[in-house]
């Protein structure tokens, strides 16, 4: 058996056909250098505590406050989730129960708009959320949503351009933070923009909580009074959300998550959220947000070196966005020409982007996986060299062969956490 989960026997047992499928996608996981952005690998604690009798229980309402008998370990679990999200972020309140991003953002549309009210975020396009107003979405259909870009010339937000927008719209939310951003998120110069206009300025930090928590980007906290977090991203954690404000805006979210939008919270998501937040704030993990950091950094430069074009030309945070318009290769066969190799990544829009959204130009690339396992900036030299070989290649089943053979080599050394092969 390859592999060992500590309750994993079990599934074996009851499920073998389930079973058959985690020990393949734990192989999968494992065996592949793993960049999609916005992945990791949790660890093993934080996995045993999503799979805890916590999934039990029932608990709709807050700790002191709930709607069934039986609360008094679940008070625990949630108010000690709650505190060390506070102490972690310096927030004045935290509310753990959204269900994931996307419906954590609904919450905030909840709590602070009507439908039909302007509501501004980045475009999709340019690097932003569907959920922050993007036309396929709800939050695109119920608002009146109006996206902001990136420069041209730079492929960075030009704080000038949006102040502009929110001048001529006067959102009533602005949102800043976004998916495919590789650059530094200006949370103050949101600030006076959303000032100027009267818009309540919303950072989704759900890309970047771990660079945040470990000191590696600059925080929110301060200039934005509405704060939203995925929490399995760079933050490492169960998959999930948390919504951080300030105290005058903890009251709203708090009944828009619940009775709002959600029923009961999922608890042993809310356990396994505790579980990542006191890694989080260990000096261990500060070090791990900085190494992510410098390893998006020594892959970006190999890849520019060897000639493939980074949009804003490289990177501040965990994430790259390879521009491949220049190239022969569109981003979605390149992206499966390196999962064939054996390097797993997403293919993406760049800024404008002249290909569709379904066959766009780029590739986005992201760190906090790989420097989950230990790599650092030798591995990520190899990494790059191996990117450009398959892009260069078009198809060669050579090239890729030859690719996915160095890479079982070099996973076969950096053990993925909380998986046993
Ligand atoms: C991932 C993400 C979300 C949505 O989170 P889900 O858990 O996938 O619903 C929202 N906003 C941003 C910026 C994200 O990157």
């Amino acid at each position: 058996m390859a592999y060992v989960h500590p309750r994993f026997d079990a599934i074996r047992a009851t499920d073998p056909e389930v079973a058959d499928l985690v020990v393949a996608e734990a192989e999968r996981e494992a065996g592949a250098i793993r960049l999609i952005a916005s992945e990791n690998y949790a660890s093993e604690a934080v996995m045993a505590a999503t799979g805890s009798v916590f999934t039990n229980k029932y608990s709709e309402g807050y700790a002191g406050k709930r709607y069934y008998e039986g609360q008094r370990v679940v008070d625990q679990v949630e108010t000690l989730a709650i505190e060390r999200a506070k102490a972690l972020f310096g927030a004045e309140h935290a509310n753990v129960q959204p269900y994931s991003g996307s419906p954590a953002n609904l919450a905030v549309y909840l709590a602070f708009a009507e439908p039909g009210d302007t509501i501004m975020g980045m475009s999709l396009a340019a690097g932003g959320h569907l959920t922050h107003g993007h036309k396929v979405s709800a939050t695109g259909k119920w608002f009146d949503a109006v996206g902001y870009g990136v420069r041209k010339e730079t492929g960075r937000i030009d704080l000038d351009d949006v102040r502009e927008l929110a001048l001529e719209h006067r959102p009533k939310i602005l949102f800043c933070g976004g998916t495919a951003v590789p650059r530094t998120i200006d949370f103050a110069g949101f600030a006076e923009i959303a000032a100027e206009v009267d818009a309540l300025l919303v950072a989704d930090i759900a890309h970047i909580a771990g660079l945040v928590a470990g000191g590696a980007h600059p925080s929110p906290i301060g200039h934005a009074p509405v704060v939203m977090t995925t929490t399995h991203k760079s933050l490492r954690g169960p998959r999930g959300a948390m919504i951080l404000t300030d105290a005058d805006h903890a009251s709203a979210i708090d009944k828009a998550v619940f009775p709002g939008l959600q029923g009961g919270p999922h608890n042993h998501t809310t356990a396994a959220i505790a579980v990542a937040l006191s890694e989080a704030s260990t000096d261990e993990f500060a070090e791990y947000a900085h190494r992510i950091v410098t390893n998006a950094r020594a892959l970006g430069e190999v890849l520019a070196e060897r000639g493939l074009d980074l949009v804003s030309g490289g990177t501040d945070n965990h994430l790259l966005l390879v521009d491949l318009t220049p190239t022969a290769i569109g981003g979605k066969p390149a992206a499966q020409a390196l999962d064939r190799a054996g390097i797993v990544c997403n293919y993406n829009a760049v800024p404008f982007d002249p290909k569709p959204p379904f066959n766009p130009s780029g590739l986005r690339l992201g760190t906090p996986a790989v420097t989950s396992r230990g790599m650092g900036p030798d591995e990520m030299a190899a990494i790059g060299n191996w990117i450009v070989d398959v892009v260069e290649a078009d198809g060669d089943d050579e090239v890729e062969q030859r690719v996915r053979n160095e890479v079982t080599d070099l996973v076969g050394s950096f053990p993925a956490p909380g998986i046993t092969l």
